[in-house]
């Protein structure tokens, strides 16, 4: 049977996709973005144990060598993940897609989908396609967010079950890329044209940190794509960095002012974009 590692599953979002949705939050990511928001999401617990003491309401507790958490215990204060030398949360759980679905039917029908995010989804693809073909069946839309690694011109089973994609694109260039996520973005950029030209684009992403990428090389690029593949209704999320959870290294990153977000999205909207966000 199909598992995946499920950070946390929010019941109502309003911020992860268009409407009401349940957004489920796999573990796991190929990318180690310098800005990343949940780096508690990046990589897999080991079970070495160290968050446990740091747990003041005793629910993590060692158990045959794998560290157990208990979710009525918990208080959500945070403390094992800022403790973890491995980038991991050991508030997780495995599940198949039914057992993902009996929690995303107790939301129905206040809800118009889900929003399968991350972590990056597209890691656990099989679970993914299940999932997203139960809620297909239920009637619910699908979102993936995404960052674009996984080629999705290649998976059409997955695309046949996945109403949209919202895809980040971190920087334009390869190198400035490398820079922010230690890997190239050869495969972003394809899933940028394609998903724009099959109609499956539902909303792009750039994190703006100025000095440490072009920003406005990538938002002009991007842009230009948009309008190039008549996706100029597509909305393009122009995002402010802000130090809120970031690893402490990169807490002191540049977050961008004001007029240098206007400018960006006035560069977006000089392509014709409809819908240009600044957040
Ligand atoms: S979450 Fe981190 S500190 Fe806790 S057991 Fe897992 S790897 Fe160790
Ligand atoms: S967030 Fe972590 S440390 Fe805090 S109560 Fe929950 S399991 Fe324990």
């Amino acid at each position: 049977m199909v598992t995946a590692t499920v950070n946390k599953i929010i019941p109502f979002s309003c911020v992860d996709g268009p409407g009401n949705r349940t957004a489920v939050f796999l573990q796991g990511c190929n990318f180690d973005c310098k800005y990343c928001h949940n780096p508690e999401t990046i990589h897999s617990c080991v079970n070495c144990g160290a968050c446990v003491p740091y747990c003041k309401p005793q629910a993590l507790r060692m158990e045959q060598g794998k560290v157990r958490y208990d979710m009525e215990k918990c208080v959500l204060c945070d403390e094992c993940f800022h403790h973890c030398p491995h980038g991991a949360s050991p508030r997780t759980r495995e599940m198949t897609a039914e057992q993902v679905m009996v929690q995303v039917r107790k939301n129905m029908p206040f809800i118009r989908g889900i929003t399968v995010s991350g972590g990056e989804c597209t890691l656990w693809r099989d679970f993914l396609a299940e999932l997203l073909t139960l809620a297909k069946a239920e009637g619910l839309g699908t979102l993936l967010d995404s960052n674009g690694s996984h080629d999705f011109s290649g998976d059409p089973g997955l695309m046949a079950v996945t109403d949209g994609v919202m895809l980040d694109v971190k920087a334009w260039s390869r190198q400035d890329h490398l820079a922010v996520t230690g890997r190239d973005n050869e495969t972003v950029l394809r899933n940028l044209c394609w998903l724009a030209e099959n109609r499956k684009l539902t909303e792009v992403r750039t994190v703006i940190v100025p000095d440490l990428f072009d920003c406005t090389e990538t938002v002009e690029a991007v842009s230009r794509i948009l309008s190039e593949t008549g996706s100029t209704a597509t909305r393009y999320k122009i995002i402010r960095f802000r130090p809120m959870g970031v690893r402490e290294a990169y807490k002191s990153l540049p977050a961008p002012t004001g007029e240098q977000l206007s400018r960006l999205r006035d560069i977006a909207e000089s392509y014709g974009l409809q819908d240009v966000v600044t957040v």
